[in-house]
């Protein structure tokens, strides 16, 4: 089966610039932004961080407005702050060598057990198993799991992984799930691990893995204002890097206006925002900014929009 599946990366892969030459620092930005971020999403991203930010050194001494401001949209921040920190460790502990040490890597903040196994088996082609989530699918279904058991299905990766070369039966494990082994509808006539799966002799695709119960999303009002002044400079406070506008449980005293709605949605909240220009009573906290150049998250420039 593994032969299958690196023949099969080697004709199918998609060309993204984190395969171009298998740079460690590449491939490490490129899974930390992959992470909850599809790879049509993380593209623009990735090419602009890196033509800011061209190496590990650059990374460690860049200031966090810059990083915030380049990572501005794809949510998660902490990632990102975590990138940074482990950049500026690796600078300062191993002489901006990124190390391919397994306890070395996982000393590093932000670096769990899957992205130690994908910075030392895509980068430097160890053999270290990796489990996300199109490997969790894939897997199951080829050996008929419900998908549950995260120690078995780590197992299954350890084994492949040494059977293979470990860049290769990695990506092509993840390639797979991304592009043909999809969640609905998987493309099974095309699957070179076809004969191999379970699901697919069974007709089980639909039910394998089990799919987790859905958290139920709460719905949250907020109130946001923008307010501009004479020289549209808009109202707006710092919150862990990030600028953003006056928001509010309840609107809050002032002359205001309503002008719209966004809707936003992080992880289990629907964020329902009323959108209002005019001015506060109180501006305490609050500074006058330019919008154009603090950074600010998607939900932030969504109120902007909102605001006209
Ligand atoms: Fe997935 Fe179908 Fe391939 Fe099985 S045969 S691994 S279900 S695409």
């Amino acid at each position: 089966m593994h032969d299958e599946l690196v023949r099969w990366f080697a004709k199918h892969q998609r060309l993204l610039p984190w395969r171009a030459e298998y740079n460690p620092y590449h491939v490490w930005v490129s899974e930390v932004m992959l992470q909850q971020t599809q790879v049509s999403t993380v593209l623009p991203y990735f090419e602009r961080f890196l033509a800011a930010l061209p190496s590990i050194s650059a990374l460690a001494a860049a200031d966090e407005q810059q990083i915030l401001t380049l990572w501005a949209g794809l949510g998660y921040y902490s990632r990102v702050r975590n990138l940074q920190a482990a950049a500026k460790i690796v600078v300062e502990k191993y002489r901006g060598v990124i190390p391919d040490d397994y306890e070395a890597l996982r000393s590093l903040p932000g670096i769990g057990q899957y992205m130690a196994g994908a910075i030392l088996s895509i980068a430097f082609n160890k053999p270290y198993p990796i489990v996300d989530g199109n490997v969790r699918r894939v897997l199951s279904r080829i050996y008929g799991w419900d998908g549950e058991n995260a120690k078995q299905l780590w197992e299954a990766a350890e084994h492949l992984v040494q059977k293979a070369e470990p860049r290769a039966i990695n990506q092509a494990l993840m390639e797979l799930g991304a592009t043909v082994c999809s969640f609905k509808a998987p493309r099974c006539l095309l699957c070179p691990v076809q004969k191999a799966c379970v699901a697919f002799r069974t007709g089980m695709q639909d039910s394998i893995p089990s799919v987790k119960k859905r958290t139920e999303s709460v719905r949250v009002l907020l109130f946001a204002v923008v307010q501009r002044n004479r020289k549209d400079l808009v109202l707006m406070r710092q919150q862990k890097g990030l600028w953003e506008f006056p928001m509010f449980n309840e609107l809050a005293p002032g002359s205001l206006t309503l002008v719209g709605t966004c809707r936003h949605t992080i992880t289990h909240h629907r964020l329902e925002v009323k959108v209002y220009t005019g001015k506060l009573e109180s501006i305490g906290g609050f500074e006058w900014k330019d919008f154009e150049s603090v950074p600010v998250s998607s939900l932030t420039k969504k109120i902007f929009a909102a605001a006209g």
